[in-house]
C-alpha cells in the first residue's frame, strides 16, 4: 500500500490526534483541547479535518506524513497506521495519549506550567493557546515567535 492512496488514506478516523500538540507530562506525551495545528478544523460530524490538507506540507512545513507520524509517536494508541504497521510485526510504539478528564483536570497545571516554561510549536493555533490559557488561569500574555517556537511572557 502506498501513501495518499484511497486505502492508506482510509485508515484515518479523523481522530485530530496527530495534528494535536502532544504536551510533555511525566513521560507521557498528552494532548488536550485547544492545543492543535492553527490548520486543523473541527467538522459537524464531531471528527477533524485539515483545511489545507491537499497543499499542507507547503502552508505546515511542521506537517508529517503518516509514516513520519508513525516514526516520531505523533499518532494515538489506537491509531488505524499503528494497527497496520503491527499487522506487519512486532512494534513497540507509545504515541499520544489523551487523558480520562478527571485525570485531565489534574495535570492541566502542569501542561499549562509547561507551556508557559518552554513555549509551544509555532504552528499550533494561536486561538487556541489563547482559549487554554484563558480556560487554566488566565492572564494576558504576549506571544513572540523564535526559533520554530511561540514563547509567551505575561503582558
Ligand atoms: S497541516 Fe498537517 S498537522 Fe496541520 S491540521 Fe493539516 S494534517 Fe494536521
Amino acid at each position: 500500500m502506498t501513501p495518499e492512496t484511497p486505502e492508506h488514506e482510509a485508515l484515518c478516523s479523523r481522530c485530530g490526534t496527530s495534528c494535536h500538540y502532544g504536551v510533555p507530562v511525566n513521560g507521557l506525551s498528552v494532548i488536550v483541547d485547544d492545543l492543535h495545528c492553527t490548520f486543523l478544523v473541527r467538522t459537524d460530524d464531531g471528527r477533524f479535518a485539515c483545511s489545507v490538507y491537499e497543499d499542507r506540507f507547503r502552508q505546515a512545513p511542521w506537517c508529517a506524513t503518516a509514516e513520519e507520524a508513525l516514526e516520531q509517536g505523533l499518532l494515538s494508541q489506537t491509531c488505524g497506521y499503528v494497527a497496520a504497521a503491527r499487522a506487519k510485526g512486532p512494534l513497540a510504539y507509545r504515541g499520544k495519549t489523551r487523558l480520562h478528564p478527571r485525570l485531565e483536570a489534574k495535570v492541566l497545571p502542569a501542561i499549562r506550567a509547561e507551556i508557559l516554561a518552554r513555549g509551544a510549536p509555532a504552528g499550533v493555533s494561536l486561538e487556541g493557546l489563547r482559549r487554554f490559557l484563558a480556560r487554566t488561569g488566565g492572564g494576558e500574555f504576549t506571544v513572540e515567535e523564535r526559533e520554530g517556537r511561540f514563547w509567551l511572557s505575561p503582558a
